[in-house]
Parts: structure tokens; C-alpha cells; sequence
């Protein structure tokens, strides 16, 4: 029996990944904090396939509300197999214009987002001796990035947990694995506006953005990957080789 949490999968990433999940027999919580609507037409639309899945509104920096999204996954579909801790926020501004509060909410996000989901899925996985956690990351968690430098911290941090957390499931038959895509084209990037994308898509040498389902590709190899863990795998269609 197989069971997927994604985080933050009612549009972008996390919903092109817990549709390739429900396709390839994965029971899956939809998580959401906004657009109700659109989970519930992902579900909807999951469900008419003969795809086993439930939608779910959490905050992931919340972890009484995690908590609670997981107990819910566990009596209606069964224990979490695989956690995608996809949720995340970013913005654009220079460092001296970052106030105490976005720094923050970007950290309780994007990091703690991850941390309330590992410790609310994983004393089954401890149990069961088995599970799967693929977090994202970003290209500018490997690297620095003008006017992100709260997210970029955040996406570096996440590799340090996947790493870290990788040394210490492995002996416990859980993987920690990370994604860390390039330039893709979801909402969280049509804020850079037309001719920003373009002129992005001209440095990126294989021409265009990455497609959400092409990261969705990505997340699935990594969960069934079963002699790798601790591995961050980039995503980027050569953007920085
Ligand atoms: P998106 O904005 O479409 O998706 C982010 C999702 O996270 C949304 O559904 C949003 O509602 C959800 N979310 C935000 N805060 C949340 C919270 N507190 N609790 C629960 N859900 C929350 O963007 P996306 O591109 O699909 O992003 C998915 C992930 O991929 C993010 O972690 C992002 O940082 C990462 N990423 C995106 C790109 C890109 O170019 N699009 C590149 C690298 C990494």
C-alpha cells in the first residue's frame, strides 16, 4: 500500500506531482492553504480516473495542523509511504528591504514547513523500518541569488536537512532525497512578467522553462530510487552546469 503526502499540490509542482503519484498507484492527501476550488477539482478530476485521493487545508508551518492532515491521511487512506514537502513561498527583494517578519514566514515555510511534516509522518516510517521523503529545493539552494536571499537561504537549508536527515534514516530504511528545480513555469515565477521569462529562456540552454510534470518525473524517480538517498538532483534543462 502505497501512500503520498504532497504539500502545497493544489496548482504548480506539488499538483503535476500527486497526479503522476495517483497515476502510478500511490494513495494522495492534496494539501492547500488557498484555492480551495482547485484542490478540489484536482481531486475530483484524480478520482473520476479511479485514483484514491483526499484533499486536505493545512498550513505547513502549522504543526498542530499537520498533525492533524496526517492523522486524517491515516484513517482514510493509511500511513504516509512517501512525504513530498513541495510547499513553498518566495519573493523578490533586495536584502535591506527584507523586514524581521518575511524573513521569518519564509523560514516557518518553506523549513519549517518540512520539519512539522517529517516529524508528524515519521514515527510510522520509523515502525514500519521504511519510507520515502523527497523535498524541494531550488537551483538557488546550490547557489546564490540577487534580490532571494531569504529564499535562497531557505533552499540551501533544505539540502542540509535532506543530507543530514539522509545519514540519519538510512539505517533505518528510510531515503531523504531533493529535488532542486530550475526556472519552471508555475505561478510562483509569471511574477517576473513576460519579457523576464523569455529573456531567461534564451540564457537556459535548452531554450525554454521546465514544465511542472518534468519535476513531477523527477520526484517520482527519487521516491522509488531504492538505493539512493541523500542525493539532490537538479532540474534545469542545463540552466547551470
Ligand atoms: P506555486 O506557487 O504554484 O506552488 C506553491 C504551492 O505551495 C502553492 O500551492 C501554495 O498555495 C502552497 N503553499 C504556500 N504556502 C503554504 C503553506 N504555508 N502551507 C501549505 N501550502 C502552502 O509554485 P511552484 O513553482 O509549483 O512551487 C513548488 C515548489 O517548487 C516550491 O517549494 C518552490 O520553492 C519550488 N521551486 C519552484 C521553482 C519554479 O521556478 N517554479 C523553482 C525552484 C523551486
Amino acid at each position: 500500500m502505497k501512500t503520498a503526502l504532497v504539500t502545497g499540490s493544489s496548482r504548480g509542482i506539488g499538483a503535476a506531482t500527486a497526479a503522476l503519484l495517483a497515476e502510478n498507484g500511490y494513495s494522495v492527501c492534496i494539501n492547500y492553504i488557498e484555492r480551495r476550488d482547485k484542490a478540489e477539482e484536482l481531486e475530483a478530476c484524480l478520482r473520476c480516473r479511479g485514483c484514491s485521493v483526499i484533499s486536505h487545508m493545512a498550513d505547513v508551518s502549522d504543526p498542530d495542523a499537520v498533525n492533524a492532515m496526517v492523522r486524517r491521511i491515516e484513517s482514510e487512506l493509511g500511513n504516509v509511504t512517501l512525504l513530498v514537502n513541495n510547499a513553498g513561498i518566495g519573493e523578490q527583494h533586495q536584502f535591506q528591504d527584507i523586514s524581521p517578519e518575511l524573513w521569518k514566514r519564509m523560514f516557518d515555510v518553506n523549513l519549517g514547513g518540512c520539519f512539522n511534516s517529517i516529524r508528524a509522518v515519521l514515527p510510522h516510517m520509523l515502525h514500519e523500518h521504511s519510507g520515502s521523503i523527497v523535498n524541494v529545493s531550488s537551483i538557488w539552494g546550490n547557489h546564490g541569488a540577487s534580490c532571494e536571499v531569504a529564499y535562497s537561504c531557505t533552499k540551501h537549508a533544505i539540502i542540509g536537512l535532506t543530507r543530514s536527515l539522509a545519514a540519519e534514516l538510512a539505517p533505518s530504511g528510510i531515503r531523504v532525497n531533493c529535488v532542486a528545480p530550475g526556472v519552471i513555469d508555475t505561478d510562483m515565477v509569471k511574477v517576473l512578467g513576460e519579457e523576464t521569462l523569455s529573456m531567461l529562456a534564451d540564457d537556459i540552454p535548452m531554450g525554454r522553462l521546465g514544465r511542472p510534470e518534468e519535476i513531477a518525473r523527477m520526484i517520482l524517480n527519487l521516491a522509488e530510487a531504492e538505493y539512493t538517498t541523500g542525493q539532490v538532483v537538479t532540474v534545469d534543462g542545463g540552466f547551470i552546469i
